[in-house]
């Protein structure tokens, strides 16, 4: 049965379960198989399709259903999606005995999860996947302003990932508009807006964006807003006023090196201290860019997606599990420098001198065991010879028991993907302390190691894993170390 609202105005514009959908555009005549949800701009229904393809419907509420939309939704289709990852609108639906309008758009598969419950600690990701889907949200926001885009509402409410995998899913893409257009419908989220649109000095735009990202990549690696300190917790109601200070016209980011005013308070932030104990320097000072220098110059102070996908790589190709509590670590790729190991930087970002003593004081390794200590606060083990492979003196990657090795790791001129696997860690079938490193790739590995002359490994043959092996993977050298 049909469901009315807004009555006093009789306008009809709601679907109810079964009734049938016909999109023209795409010569599909569909019914409705469920009401998903219902957000701020209208309904969202799940559609049984002719052809068995996971479609569904987003129907505007009357006040919504604008000229502007139209003209957005329209623009959109002919445009087509930046990559799979967007769920971006396929054809729009008119109906003579509704009001308004609607469009199509790929239906979000199951497996995909709200962030939220992540915050929320209802689901329990490991870093590797929230890494993965950090990467894939930055390197699907160079895609969408790479085309001329600009998303405006970037929050942890639109976003999805698949807790398995990181693979992650983009949702309200209907308000998306041409970079620099001022035919939007909204300007933000709470929390998530630069603080120049919320002190009304701009619009929505691709730099703001980039603030709304570091937001949200804050939000999911330490589980704490990058504006939500003391100064935060010492107020008693957060009105608009207050709110508009904190993240408007006074941000301080909570480990601001230079202003300690809104540090994370131990009892109500006590995951933003844990974490910020957990990453790597030059991952974190990407994070401290953003918020002060980005913060203060939007032009060219924010971090860009591209800054953002290499570090979020160099991370997670520096990951190990601790050996007493199996938790997730970071081997610091900057510790072969300070230890005197090598004389340049194995890290591959870009980072600004930040003046910072506390900075300057943390990054003080005396010996491996600073770097190897686990940060669970049960556990404190120090793991001994951690292993890893060094490709052209630039590239550490940590060898686990489920390490891969990927194209664009023996490639430096390739993009990243994750499908062209080279390398894969093997257990010895009789002893599972052997591990060996397989050749996946159809090149031929010359290989090193020092004691014996030079031998082949052929592709499918594995090779075993022992420190000052050299192996030749064709562009590239990697040397193993523990
Ligand atoms: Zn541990």
């Amino acid at each position: 049965m049909m469901t009315r609202k807004n009555t006093d105005k009789s306008y009809q514009y709601e679907y109810s379960v079964g009734e049938s959908v016909h999109i023209k555009e795409l010569n599909l005549i569909c019914n409705i198989e469920a009401e998903l949800g219902s957000g701020t701009q209208g309904k969202v229904y799940s559609l049984i399709t002719p052809n068995n393809s996971s479609l569904a419907l987003k129907w505007y509420f009357p006040s919504m259903a604008t000229k502007e939309q139209y003209g957005i939704l329209k623009s959109l289709i002919d445009i087509k999606s930046p990559s799979e990852k967007f769920l971006w609108p396929l054809a729009l639906v008119e109906n003579s005995e509704k009001d308004g309008f609607g469009y199509i758009m790929p239906l979000k598969d199951k497996r995909f999860k709200s962030f939220s419950l992540w915050l929320s600690r209802k689901i329990d990701p490991s870093f590797k996947v929230l890494l993965t889907a950090c990467f894939e949200i930055s390197q699907s926001f160079h895609l969408l302003h790479s085309k001329g885009f600009c998303y405006q509402d970037l929050s942890i409410n639109n976003l999805y990932f698949d807790p398995h995998s990181g693979d992650i899913r983009i949702g309200d893409t209907d308000n998306i508009i041409i970079n620099g257009s001022e035919k939007g419908n909204v300007i933000g989220t709470p929390k998530f807006m630069a603080p120049e649109i919320i002190t009304g000095n701009q619009l929505p735009n691709t730099q703001t964006d980039l603030y709304s990202l570091a937001v949200l990549l804050f939000y999911i690696l330490f589980l704490n807003h990058p504006l939500e300190g003391k100064a935060e917790s010492s107020i008693k109601s957060l009105d608009i006023p207050s709110m508009t200070k904190l993240y408007g016209t006074n941000p301080v980011f909570i480990f601001d090196p230079d202003d300690s005013s809104n540090f994370p308070d131990p009892i109500y932030h006590k995951n933003a201290l844990i974490y910020w104990n957990i990453y790597p320097e030059f991952f974190k000072k990407l994070f401290t860019k953003s918020f002060t220098k980005g913060i203060k110059d939007p032009q060219y102070g924010r971090v860009r997606e591209t800054e953002w996908q290499i570090a979020l790589l160099e991370l997670r190709d520096s990951m190990y599990y601790c050996r007493k509590c199996g938790s997730e670590n970071f081997l610091d790729p900057s510790f072969r420098e300070t230890l005197g190991l090598s004389k340049s930087s194995t890290n591959l970002v870009n980072q600004d001198n930040l003046s910072s003593t506390i900075l300057q004081n943390l990054n003080c390794f005396k010996n491996n065991d600073d770097v190897t200590t686990c940060w669970n606060p049960t556990c404190k083990n120090i793991n001994h010879k951690i292993m890893y492979i060094l490709i052209d003196e630039r590239k550490m990657i940590v060898l686990n028991h489920d390490t891969r090795l990927f194209l664009h790791h023996v490639d430096f001129s390739l993009g990243y993907d994750f499908t062209r696997i080279v390398a894969q860690i093997t257990k010895h079938p009789h002893n599972d302390n052997l591990w060996g490193l397989k050749n996946l790739s159809d090149t031929t590995w010359k290989v090193e190691t020092g004691n014996s002359s030079p031998i082949e490994v052929l592709p499918n043959q594995s090779l075993l894993l022992t420190p000052n092996t050299t192996i030749n993977f064709g562009k590239t050298k990697g040397i193993i170390y523990y």
